[in-house]
């Protein structure tokens, strides 16, 4: 199946039937980069997106990017450039996100399971910490005495509610994310009585939405939820992070995420919010839908095998870089990502090959049995919708195969 019957909308031009990244043609960057396999992310692809979302959403709400989709370090200071807060999970993360001069103010931090040694790092940055147990908002307390600054909390809340349809569901029914709401309450008191700077509530019901109407659902009731819980807070609400969950099209049949709908509802929320809780700030934590389109995933035609009648085209890179593109980073039943020969867009003969890499696994698919431009060895394959969960979200280690490159165009 070629790009084009896979109805995707490539956003990247075609010149002289080559793809052009940041206006450079494809086969000149890959002379610069020095090597294959490589990522590479599109400055001008990743400011229209956040112009768009900022052209349909109310100018109160703020727009964090959650850096997991895409930590390249070059990338995550762009962003802060672009974007009101980063929010982090992770010391590493936390890191690449002080050194992007994003202000630690607008900086939060969430995930399951932090290290003391994390939680200090948090506290002397002076970032927000979504506490995530009662462990964790004890572990907090002493820290803050120890270094005699008090902790900046909010309190992730694991809703009674999902955001449905969604490819991963992160809330609703037993969650390791995040205190179950009913017993947040409980928290709160406790985060009174030991003296945290208590600031407000996280609330991420999931990811990789495709449909308006459930994340304008999800928004409403995680809304709701947070204003009754308010009731219970030891301060007032100052920031209120309804989650985010927008996603990006990868397969056939999908359709890009309508905003108009989403953008209404945040309106209608904004405009409750100054009424309910006056003293907080609507939030938005985006990932993929930032940053998954401007990327894409580059690797080299090193073989051209033909067996009992199926052409392989044996590439370079593989499942080791781009687990996602291969389906085994949450896919139930494994489908191609857009795919086209970055050198020869259309080409003048088109063939039904598989795309693999050089691993000895038959999960090291890139493509299966897709209508691409003939391929030879030296041909650059490009995998679209590569932007987020690509590189980090890989076993780059898995048969020592070198690291690809990445950058920023
Ligand atoms: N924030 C939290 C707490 C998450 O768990 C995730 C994804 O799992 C994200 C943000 C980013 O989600 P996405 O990249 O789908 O926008």
């Amino acid at each position: 199946m070629s790009a084009h019957e896979h109805a995707f909308a490539c956003p990247f031009p075609v010149i002289d039937d080559c793809l052009q990244v940041g206006g450079v043609p494809l086969t000149r960057l890959t002379e610069r980069v020095g090597r294959t396999p490589f990522y590479a992310y599109d400055r001008r692809l990743i400011s229209e997106r956040v112009a768009l979302l900022r052209r349909h959403l109310p100018e109160t709400v703020r727009l964090h990017y959650a850096i997991k989709a895409n930590p390249m370090p070059a990338l995550v200071s762009y962003m802060a450039g672009l974007v009101d807060g980063l929010d982090v999970a992770s010391a590493g993360e936390l890191r690449v996100a002080l050194d992007s001069g994003m202000a630690p103010a607008e900086i939060s931090f969430a995930g399951p399971g932090k290290r003391e040694e994390e939680l200090r790092q948090a506290i002397a940055a002076g970032i927000l910490v979504n506490v995530e147990s009662f462990r964790e908002a004890r572990v907090l307390v002493r820290l803050s005495e120890e270094l005699g600054l008090p902790a900046r909390v909010a309190v992730r809340v694991n809703p009674d509610f999902e955001l449905k349809s969604s490819g991963a569901k992160m809330s609703g029914g037993p969650k390791p994310f995040g205190v179950d709401a009913e017993k947040v309450p409980a928290l709160l008191h406790e985060i009174g009585a030991l003296g945290l700077a208590f600031e407000g509530f996280h609330i991420f019901a999931g990811s990789q939405s495709l449909r308006a109407e459930a994340i304008v659902e999800t928004q409403v009731k995680a809304y709701e939820l947070a204003v009754r819980l308010a009731r219970e807070a030891p301060g007032p609400v100052k920031v209120l992070n309804i989650g985010g969950g927008f996603g990006i099209p990868y397969f056939p049949g999908e359709q890009p995420l309508e905003l108009v709908p989403i953008g209404r509802n945040l309106a209608a929320l904004a405009e409750r919010l100054r009424r309910d809780l006056p003293a907080a700030r609507l939030v938005l934590e985006l990932g993929r839908y930032l940053v998954g389109e401007a990327g894409i995933y580059v690797c080299r035609v090193i073989d051209r095998k033909e067996s009992r009648g199926h052409v392989f085209l044996v590439t370079d890179g593989g499942l080791h870089h781009h687990l996602s593109a291969s389906g085994n980073f949450g896919q139930v039943i494994r489908k191609n990502y857009p795919v086209v020969v970055g050198n020869r867009v259309r080409g003048t003969r088109r063939e039904t090959v598989s795309v693999v890499g050089p691993l000895c696994t038959p999960l090291d698919l890139l493509a299966d049995r897709m209508e691409l431009a003939e391929a030879h060895p030296g041909d650059l394959i490009v995998i679209f919708q590569s932007g987020a969960y690509g590189l980090t979200a890989s076993p780059t280690a898995f048969l020592s195969h070198p690291a690809p490159g990445e950058v920023l165009v």
